[in-house]
């Protein structure tokens, strides 16, 4: 493609992503399927012209579908050998949050969801205290498939696992990610930062807000944790309804 009319191709999708969201603050959430298979046709086509780098542009038009299918069977990592299935992620995909935990555990390996086990359970419960059900917000991990005996993911799984994290949210794009414990929390704000000093503040991803707290499991281990991840909330609740 040209240098100007990639301008202004790039020009144009501007002006549409402009568009879409003033709908989105009139109430737009999502698109009709035959209107998102249209555009996805319309892009197909307009990709065969694009370089690897121009098309990160056409990414921010794909679903979470569409993440799900170029995820495939995965074997970009080691951990494909040993999974019972891919846990990619489950609930709203219109959600106005996005809870990023660590990776499957065992329960979730067996049920293909995250967070079913009883570190989910309580993360259910964490959801309620802010007056959001499950069903109204998006779970999913760094990492999609099971580490055996849940040790700690290994870099070379992050790195490997990471670009489709960043897709769903991409195609997602909430008003707030909440980063639940260590992994979640440094792998989105890029430090080693401990979450003890993280948690409790708004950091940002790709110009989405994100609060870290304690990972659920962590807070059945430590339940005096328990008014930090409270206070967390409180501050999730708070910026949800700044902008309504
Ligand atoms: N812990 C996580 O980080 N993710 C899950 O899905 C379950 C437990």
């Amino acid at each position: 493609m040209p240098a100007n009319a990639f301008k202004e191709f790039q020009k144009i999708v501007y002006d549409v992503s402009l568009y879409l969201k003033y709908q989105r603050t009139l109430g737009m959430e999502a698109f009709a399927p035959e209107d998102t298979q249209e555009m996805l046709k319309i892009l197909d086509g307009l990709e065969e012209n694009l370089s690897p780098k121009k098309k990160t542009l056409v990414c921010a038009f794909g679903t979470l579908d569409t993440v799900r299918e170029e995820l495939g069977e995965c074997t970009r990592c080691s951990l494909s050998s040993s999974r019972k299935n891919i846990v990619f992620g489950k609930g709203n995909p219109h959600a106005l949050l996005v809870f990023v935990g660590e990776a499957p555990g065992g329960d979730e390996d067996v049920a293909g969801e995250p967070f079913v086990g009883e570190a989910g359970q309580l993360l259910t419960r964490i959801i309620q205290s802010i007056k959001l059900r499950r069903e109204d917000v998006y779970i999913c991990n760094v990492i999609k498939c099971r580490p055996p005996k849940n040790r700690d993911p290994k870099p070379e799984e992050i790195e490997a696992c990471f670009p489709f994290l960043k897709k769903q949210l991409e195609v997602m794009r909430p008003r707030l990610i909440c980063a639940l414990g260590k992994f979640a929390a440094q792998t989105l704000l890029g430090t080693t930062e401990k979450i003890s000093k993280l948690r409790g503040k708004v950091y940002e991803f790709n110009h989405i807000k994100v609060v870290p707290t304690f990972h659920p499991a962590s807070l059945l281990r430590n339940p005096e944790w328990k008014r930090e991840v409270w206070q967390d909330m409180q501050l999730i609740q708070r910026l949800l309804e700044e902008k309504k």
